[in-house]
C-alpha cells in the first residue's frame, strides 16, 4: 500500500452545505453519515466479490501473498463500514461523535482507496494485454462504484484519487502510446464520476436539510398547535373529503360536550347538533356543512348551536386541503366559542335599545320607529299618532316613599300601557316618567279615545310593599303625517300638545294644533323681551293695600309686579311671570323684587307690612333665604314686616332646602302666608306640617260666594279651620260691599280686591293708607266714627 496522497479532510461542509445554517448542521452531518453507511453494506459486498474475483483471476500470474493481502485490506476496509452502522443501531453506547464517526467513514474509503491503488502497479507488470485490459475494466467498474458515496462531502475523492492516480501512474509506466490512451481516458471517466458525486452530493445534502428542516418545522407546529389547543378558548378541526372529523381535541370535546372517541370519525354536522342527532341545524350550521362540501374557504363563520342550557355560538374559520394530486382531502381549519362575547354584545344591543328598568323600548328604539312610521305613513297616507304621556305626581311618590317604590311605580305603569296597547303597537319610555305610544293606523279621535282610556287606567290606584300610591297622566298627541312627517317634529309637536294639556289641568288629553305652536312662539318672543325688559329696567311694583276688617286699617301691601313696554304696552304677571320660571329668570326677578319692595316698605309706617310673592322655582333655591337676608339688610326692614307670599305646590315637592328655608326665613321673624289656597290639593295636613302665618283664599271663591253656596261652605270652613290653628285669613278679589260684608260677618281677618284698591304705584301708597280706613268706615258704618267729608275729600284726592 503506498502512503498517504491526500490530507484527510475535517468534517467541513463546503458547497450547499456551506449554506446549511448552524442549527441543522450537525442533523445534516448526521444524516450524511446515515446514508452513506446505509449504502455501505451493497459498496463492500460488491467491493469483497470483486476483490475474490481479481484473486482468482490472477491468481496463476500474480504475487499469491499480494492478492490475498488485497482481499484482506478490501474486506476490512469495506466491511468496517457497515459495522460503524451496525453499532449506531444496536450499541449507541459505544458509539463515538459524530466527528469522529466521519472522519472514521473517510479514513475507511480513503484505505480501501489506496489498497485498490495497488492493484494497476502490482498486476499490470506480469499481466499480459488481456490481463491488463482486466486491471484496467475493474479500475472503471470500481471508480463507477464511488456513486454510493454522495452523502458525505469528499467522500468519492478519497475513493477515487488514489485509485485513479495508480491506475494512471501504472499505465503510464508500461510506455506503451495505447495504455497512455487508456490513462487519459481513465482520468477523463473519474473527473466525469467526481463531478456528478459532487453534484449528487449537493443534492443529497439539500434533500437531508429539507427533511431536518421540515422534521424541525412540524415538531414547532405541534409544539404550537398543542400550546394553542391548552390555552385558548380555540380548538382545530379538521374533516376528511366525506366530511368525517379527523382531528379531534379536549378543547372541541369540552365545547361540544362530546366524548373525544365519539368525535372522531363522526360527521361534521354532529358537532354542529351538539351530538344530538334530532337537534336542527339553524341556517349559519346548514351553511356551514354546504361549504365545507363545495371546498369552499370561509372565515369567521358564526353558527348557533343547541345547548342544554341554551343556545351557544361557534366562530369557525376552515380551508379546503389538497393532496398532490390537487384532489379534495378534506377541510381544515380552527373554531372558537364565543357565546359569552355573543351575549354581552346582545346584552349591550339590547340596553342600547330598551329601558333596562320597565324593559319597555328607549328613546333610541322610540326615534328610530317613530322615523320608520313617519315615513310609512308619508308613503301610504295612513295616519300615525304619536302619544306622549307624562305622569302627575310621580315626582312626589318617589319623594315620599323613596326611589325603590318609585321604581315599582314605574315598573307597573309599564305593564299596565304594554297591556292595555295592541300588540305591534310601540309602548317606549323616554326618561324618567315620561312614556310614548306610537300607534299606527288611527283616526284622531280614536286617539283621543286610546289616550283617555290610558290616562284612566294608570291613573287607577296600585298598591306596593303594601304601600297604595295615586297618580295620574297627561297626554298630548301628534299625528303623522298631518301634523309633522319628520320623527323630531313629531316629537316636538306631540310635546306641545301634552304641554297644553298640562297646563290646562291635569289629566288632560290635548291634539296638537297650530294654535298652540303659535302661542308656544310668542311665549319664545316674550321670553326675549322680557330679557330685554329686565336689563332695561322696565319693570315696576305697583302695591295692593290688605285692610284689616275689624280696624279698617291697611295692615299690609301686596307687592305685584308691572311690566309696561313702549311695544306691548302692559303686560300682566299672570302671562309673563311663569315665561321667566319656565326660562329661569324668576329667581333673578324674584330677587330684584324682594329688594325693591323691602327698600319701599322701609318707608312706610312701622306697623305697615309688605307681603312679596315668591315662585316656587326661585324658593326651592337655597339662596332665597340669603335673597331675603340681603334685601333686609340693604333695606333696614324689619324682618318681621315682611311676608312671603307661596303657593301649595312647593309642598308637593319637599326637599331639604325647601324645609330648611321655611323654618330659617321663619327664625328670622319673616312670616308666611299661603297664597291661592283652595286651588290645589289645599292637603290640612301641610298646615300642620308646615306652619304658616296667614292663609289667602283664592279669588275664585270669593267670586261666587253669594251665587254659590258651595264656595261659601269652603270660605266657611277654611275660616273655621285657620281660626283653630291660629292662622289669620285674607279673602282675595273682594270686589262688592255684599262680599265684603259677608266675610266681615264670618270673622275673616283681612280682605283684598278692588273694592278698596287695585295695586298702585309706590307712590300712592301714603294715599291709600290715609283713605281706605275712611272707605272702610263708609262701608261699615257700625264702626265708622267720622264718615262724611273726609271719605269723600280722600275720594276727590286718589281720583285726581
Ligand atoms: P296673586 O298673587 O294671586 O295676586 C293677586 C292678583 O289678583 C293680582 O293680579 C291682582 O291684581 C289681582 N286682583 C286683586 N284684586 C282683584 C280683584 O278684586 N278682582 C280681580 N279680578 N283681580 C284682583 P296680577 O297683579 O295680575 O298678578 C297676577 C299673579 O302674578 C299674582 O297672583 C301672582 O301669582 C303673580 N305675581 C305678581 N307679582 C309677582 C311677583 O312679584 N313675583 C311672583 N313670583 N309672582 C307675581
Ligand atoms: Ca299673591
Ligand atoms: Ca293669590
Amino acid at each position: 500500500m503506498t502512503g498517504t496522497l491526500l490530507p484527510i479532510p475535517l468534517p467541513r461542509l463546503p458547497d450547499a452545505a456551506e449554506a446549511v445554517p448552524a442549527r441543522y448542521r450537525e442533523e445534516t452531518m448526521a444524516g450524511q453519515l446515515a446514508e452513506t453507511i446505509d449504502l455501505a453494506s451493497h459498496l463492500a459486498i460488491t467491493h469483497v466479490v470483486v476483490a475474490v474475483a481479481v484473486m482468482t483471476f490472477f491468481w496463476d500470474v500474480a504475487s499469491h501473498r499480494y492478492l490475498v493481502s488485497l482481499v484482506a485490506a478490501v474486506t476490512i476496509f469495506s466491511g468496517l463500514l457497515p459495522a460503524i452502522g451496525w453499532v449506531g443501531r444496536h450499541r449507541q453506547a459505544w458509539l463515538p461523535g459524530l466527528g469522529v464517526r466521519t472522519k472514521a467513514v473517510r479514513i475507511l474509503i480513503l484505505g480501501l482507496g489506496l489498497a485498490w491503488s495497488t492493484m494497476p502497479f502490482v498486476l499490470f507488470g506480469p499481466s499480459g494485454v488481456d490481463h491488463r485490459m482486466l486491471v484496467v475494466a475493474i479500475t472503471a467498474g470500481l471508480i463507477a462504484t464511488a456513486f454510493v458515496l454522495n452523502g458525505i462531502p469528499h467522500l468519492a475523492i478519497c475513493f477515487c484519487v488514489p485509485l485513479v492516480v495508480g491506475s494512471f501512474l501504472a499505465l503510464v509506466l508500461t510506455g506503451e502510446q495505447a495504455s497512455f490512451l487508456l490513462a487519459v481516458l481513465l482520468a477523463i471517466y473519474a473527473a466525469f464520476v467526481l463531478a456528478s458525486v459532487r453534484r449528487m452530493t449537493r443534492l443529497s445534502t439539500e434533500r437531508i436539510l429539507d427533511r431536518v428542516r421540515v422534521f424541525h418545522q412540524n415538531e414547532t407546529i405541534g409544539l404550537l398547535l398543542h400550546e394553542f389547543e391548552a390555552n385558548t378558548s380555540d380548538w382545530l378541526w379538521e374533516t376528511d373529503a366525506a366530511g368525517t372529523l379527523q382531528h379531534v381535541s379536549e378543547r372541541m370535546a369540552e365545547v361540544s360536550g362530546i366524548a373525544m372517541a365519539d368525535l372522531l370519525h363522526a360527521p361534521f354536522d354532529r358537532l354542529l347538533r351538539s351530538g344530538r342527532p334530532d337537534a336542527p341545524l339553524g341556517d349559519g350550521g346548514r351553511e356551514l356543512i354546504a361549504l365545507t362540501r363545495s371546498a369552499t374557504a370561509f372565515r369567521d363563520h358564526v353558527v348557533e348551536i343547541p345547548g342544554p342550557d341554551g343556545p351557544r355560538w361557534w366562530r369557525l374559520s376552515g380551508k379546503p386541503t389538497y393532496d398532490r394530486d390537487g384532489s379534495f382531502v378534506g377541510v381544515r381549519g380552527v373554531g372558537s366559542d364565543i357565546t359569552a362575547t355573543r351575549r354581552s354584545e346582545d346584552r349591550i344591543a339590547y340596553l342600547a335599545s330598551y329601558d333596562s328598568l320597565t324593559c319597555l323600548a328607549n328613546r333610541a328604539l322610540f326615534g328610530l320607529q317613530a322615523g320608520a312610521e313617519c315615513e310609512r305613513a308619508g308613503r301610504v297616507n295612513e295616519p300615525c299618532a304619536l302619544l306622549y304621556m307624562d305622569l302627575d305626581g310621580f315626582k312626589i311618590v318617589n319623594d315620599t316613599f323613596g326611589h325603590n317604590i318609585g321604581d315599582r311605580l314605574l315598573q307597573q305603569v309599564a305593564r299596565r300601557l304594554r297591556t292595555a296597547v295592541d300588540t305591534g303597537e310601540l309602548v317606549a319610555r323616554l326618561g324618567g316618567d315620561e312614556f310614548a305610544i306610537l300607534h299606527r293606523r288611527i283616526t284622531d279621535d280614536a286617539a283621543v279615545g286610546l289616550a283617555e282610556r290610558l290616562i284612566a287606567i294608570v291613573s287607577a290606584p296600585y298598591v306596593i310593599d303594601g304601600i297604595q300610591v295615586e297618580i295620574g297622566a297627561s297626554v298630548g298627541i301628534g299625528m303623522t303625517p298631518r301634523d309633522a312627517v319628520e320623527p323630531e317634529s313629531l316629537m316636538g309637536k306631540a310635546d306641545l300638545a301634552l304641554y297644553h294639556a298640562k297646563s290646562s289641568g291635569k289629566g288632560r288629553v290635548s291634539m296638537f294644533e297650530p294654535t298652540l305652536e303659535r302661542a308656544m312662539r310668542t311665549r319664545r318672543d316674550l321670553e326675549t323681551d322680557l330679557k330685554a325688559a329686565i336689563a332695561q329696567g322696565e319693570l315696576d311694583l305697583h302695591y295692593q293695600p290688605l285692610v284689616n276688617l275689624r280696624t279698617g286699617r291697611v295692615d299690609s301691601f301686596e307687592a305685584l309686579l308691572r311690566w309696561s313696554t313702549p311695544a306691548r304696552g302692559v303686560i300682566s304677571p299672570a302671562d309673563f311671570v311663569p315665561v321667566a320660571e319656565a326660562c329661569g329668570l324668576i329667581s333673578a326677578i324674584g330677587r330684584w323684587v324682594l329688594g325693591r319692595a323691602c327698600a319701599e316698605a322701609v318707608r312706610w309706617p312701622a306697623a305697615t307690612r309688605i307681603a312679596v310673592n315668591i315662585s316656587p322655582s326661585h324658593f326651592r333655591h337655597s339662596d332665597l333665604l340669603q335673597d331675603v337676608v340681603d334685601a333686609l339688610s340693604a333695606s333696614g326692614l324689619d324682618p318681621r314686616r315682611l311676608e312671603l307670599e307661596i303657593t301649595e305646590s312647593i309642598f308637593f315637592e319637599m326637599n331639604a332646602a325647601i324645609a330648611s328655608n321655611l323654618r330659617e326665613l321663619r327664625a328670622l321673624g319673616v312670616r308666611i302666608a299661603l297664597d291661592d289656597f283652595g286651588t290645589g290639593y289645599s292637603s290640612l295636613s301641610y298646615l300642620i306640617r308646615f306652619p304658616v302665618d296667614k292663609i289667602k283664599i283664592d279669588r275664585s271663591f270669593i267670586k261666587d260666594m253669594n251665587t254659590r253656596h258651595e264656595c261659601l261652605a269652603i270660605i266657611e270652613a277654611i275660616l273655621t279651620l285657620a281660626r283653630k290653628l291660629s292662622i289669620r285669613v285674607t279673602a282675595e278679589g273682594v270686589e262688592s260691599v255684599e262680599q265684603a260684608i259677608m266675610l266681615q260677618a264670618r270673622r275673616c281677618d283681612d280682605i283684598q280686591g278692588f273694592l278698596f284698591s287695585p295695586a298702585r304705584p309706590a307712590g300712592e301708597v301714603p294715599l291709600l293708607l290715609e283713605m281706605l280706613p275712611m272707605r272702610f268706615h263708609a262701608i261699615f258704618p257700625v264702626q265708622a266714627r267720622e264718615p262724611g267729608r273726609e271719605i269723600e275729600d280722600a275720594h276727590a284726592r286718589l281720583s285726581a
